[in-house]
Order: structure tokens, then sequence, then C-alpha cells
């Protein structure tokens, strides 16, 4: 039980500590060590109390129920409510992969932006508050964007949100809509980067998934949380998740071990599996050829949202898919449509492109024998349809249009019978 003290202490955030070299550092809004400009990461320490699983089960369903893991001292104040979003089971995709079971873990339906970048925004505002930062940012592919501008509208942060040009339409008005200061910049994600990166230092701002970024990444561990306790806390056999700068991945990797360390679960952690689109695969290219460093790419797909070419965890996501037996796969943008339409006829869920990626890197890997019927799959099914509805509107069946008549529908279901 906590204290009634340590209930009404302030929010603080950790401090942090080089992934590389292993040096200490204040908490801060600065994610790249200054001794080896290796990635910062929040440091957890080695008396911190977890808590057991009947404690965790009582609390409420958000993904502050597995505080103990995130970057925080005391109560966390904003964006209370996201997280511990449905988790599924598909036996009819189940079938069509031809794999053991399947479960859907469906971010698409997450609170409040609809993908999972509310897990990472949901940390990352409360290190901007924690650390006394009035004006949060993000470059941005989409989602992020999304989710960074609805996270401050509700908290009373202020926002610059910088995108590339030519983002879909569902993504520039679901940022808009918010009221943040939004930017198009001409050039490629990898050009907004950059220009984030220039811009953090200069004005001070919280740019989630630049200067923030230690305290960012630690929330997509949760899913991997929700994945295990979902299961009635125990862990699948293998994990298919999107993969853009590489964080989730590896933050999956992260949270599994966590939980085997803490006794929450048992067993072996999941082989994880990592896919893109085959326009922009930069960490497929760099596992299936074994070198060890990124060649970044110039993005060329529909799959916008996970188009970074010079992606900032390619490296330690390959590393987490191979520590863990796993593997990737890039699938072209023709049979990602045909993955958001697959996972939308068989379970019922509309996902965006990111989600066709990995439905159709699911079948391509259970189709060269990665997946097979020995294995408990959980599909990472990380954002909404609705927001790019241009990337399977083409590909779907006209729609019949009639006169309000009887025999008008009697032909349609003549001929629907014929079929
Ligand atoms: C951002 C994003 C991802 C994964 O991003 P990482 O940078 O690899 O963590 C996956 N799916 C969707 C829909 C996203 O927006
Ligand atoms: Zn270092």
């Amino acid at each position: 039980m906590a204290t009634p003290a340590q209930v009404n202490s302030k929010l603080s955030a950790l401090p942090l500590r080089c992934r590389a070299c292993g040096t200490a550092a204040e908490p801060q809004a600065n994610a790249i060590c200054g001794e080896c400009l290796g990635p910062l990461d929040p440091d957890y320490g080695t008396d911190r109390a977890y808590p057991d699983r009947e404690t965790i089960a009582g609390r409420a369903r958000s993904l502050w129920r597995y505080h103990e893991w995130l970057p925080f001292n005391g109560e966390p104040e904003l964006s209370l409510d996201t997280g511990f979003t449905p988790c599924f089971e598909a036996p009819a995709l189940a079938q069509r992969l031809g794999v053991g079971r399947v479960w859907i873990k469906n971010d698409s339906v997450s609170h409040p932006s609809l993908s999972f970048k509310d897990r990472v925004v949901a940390t990352a505002v409360n290190a901007a508050r924690a650390l006394g930062l009035d004006t949060v940012g993000c470059a941005s592919t989409g989602n992020l964007a999304n989710a960074v501008a609805a996270h401050a509208a509700r908290a009373g942060l202020k926002a610059w949100i910088f995108i590339p040009h030519d983002l879909e339409v569902g993504k520039v008005i679901g940022t808009l809509v918010y009221g943040p200061n939004l930017v198009r910049v001409r050039g490629t994600y990898d050009d907004v980067n950059r220009l984030c990166t220039q811009l953090a230092d200069r004005y001070g701002w919280g740019i989630v998934n630049v200067n923030l970024r230690g305290y960012y990444g630690e929330g997509s561990k949760t899913v991997g949380f929700e994945i295990a306790e979902q299961l009635g806390w125990r862990l699948p056999s293998a994990v298919v998740a999107p993969m853009a700068g590489g964080s989730l991945v590896t933050k999956l990797e992260k949270a599994f071990r966590e939980f085997l360390k803490a006794g929450i679960v048992r067993g072996t952690p999941p082989r994880i599996y990592g896919t893109q689109a085959s326009g922009c695969a930069p960490i497929v290219n760099l596992v299936e050829s074994g070198a060890d460093r990124v060649t970044p790419v110039i993005p060329n797909t529909i799959a916008r949202s996970i188009a970074i070419g010079n992606p900032a965890d390619g490296l330690f996501a390959s590393q987490a898919i191979k520590t863990t037996g796993g593997w990737v796969a890039g699938v072209s943008d023709a049979d990602l449509v045909a993955g958001i339409r697959l996972l939308a006829e068989t379970a019922g869920v509309f996902t965006e492109t990111a989600g066709g990626v990995v439905v159709a890197g699911a079948l391509a890997l259970a189709k060269n024998g990665r997946l097979t019927e020995k294995d408990e799959v959980v599909l990472c099914i990380t954002g909404n349809g609705l927001k790019t509805i241009e990337a399977v509107s083409p590909d779907l069946p006209d729609i019949p249009l009639i006169d309000a008549k009887v025999k008008q529908v009697a032909e349609l279901v003549e001929k629907a019978g014929q079929t």
C-alpha cells in the first residue's frame, strides 16, 4: 500500500541513463547522451517495488495500471484514461493464416485518437508536465500528430506539430481539429524529423519523439503488458507488429522481459516479428542482410504512417527481433490493401495501412513456415482504417444504385445467389 505521502507526492520524471555507455543523467528534455550520443533511457534503479498480478488487476483499466514500469515517481496527472484496448481471438483469421490461434490487439480503437500513439503521448505529456514544459510538439507521419494535438488540447498545453506535406486528408484534419499550430513541411518524414531536432533546443519545447523520446518510448511497453494480462497472465508464442522508427518492436521485447523478470508471467519470451511495406523497409533490409547498421531509404509506399526511411531505433529493433528468434516481412502495397480487407472480413476490424502491413506480413510469415499450427500469435493492429480510406477505396467493389423498388432488390438478391 502506498502511504498518503506517496499518493500526494508531486509527479516527477525518472533520471536517465545511456543505453550505450551507461552514463547517468538528471531528468531532462534530452534523449541523447552527452558522452557518446547514445540514446538515454529512464533509469528505474534497483530498489523499485513492483506489484503482483492481483494488485494490477484491481486497478483502473488504463495503461497506468502498470505505472511502476513507466518512467515516473508520484501520480500521473494527464491522459489517465488511455490504454487497455481490446484483445480478442480471431479464429477465422487463424484459419486463413493456417496458424494455431490468433488474437487481435486492437489499438485501432485507442482512446482518444484511434492509434497506438496515444500510449507514447500519454507518457510524453506527463514527462512534459513533470519537467515544467508548457509546449509539446512532434515530427509525425500522421498518427503521432493526431495524438499530440488531442492530448495537448485536453491538458491545456501548447502544441507545435510538423508533418510531411503529402499526408492523408484524415490524418491532417484529424490533427487540425484540436487547434494546434500545425505546419506542413516540403520533404519526407526524415526531413521533418531533422528540422524538429533543431527546433527542440532553440525553443525549449518538449518534442515528444525527439528530446522527450526516452520517456515517450516507454509508453509502447504497455501494449506488451496488456497482451500478457489479456491472454490470462501468459505469453503468446509470437507477436507481429509494424515498424516505423522501430520503437514499438524494441519496447515489446523490453515489456515481455520486464514481466518475466518481475515474475508476472512465466515461460519463454514471444518471438517478435517486425513488418514494413517493401516501399520503405530499412529495418527489414537490415535484418535480412545481417548488416550492422541501417541503410536509409527514400519511402515510396501508401503505408505513410510507417514510412520512415532512416529509423532511429532500427538497430535496436533488429536486435530485439533476433534475440527472440523472430524475423521480418516486407509486403507490397497491393498485399497490404488485401491485408486490410482480410482483417475486416474475418475479424470485423477496419485498420489503416499499417495494420494491413501486419496482416499481410503474418500471411507471408505463415506461408514460409515461420508461423505454424503450433503458434499462438498476437497481431498488433495499431491504427484505424477511417484515417486512410484512400488506401482501400479504389480496391473495393462498386455499390449498386437502385430506385426504391422491391423488384430491383430482387434482381440483386438473385444475382448474389448466383455467385
Ligand atoms: C507510429 C506507428 C507505428 C510504429 O512506430 P514505431 O516508430 O516503430 O514505434 C505502428 N503503427 C502505426 C499506425 C503508427 O502510427
Ligand atoms: Zn553514452
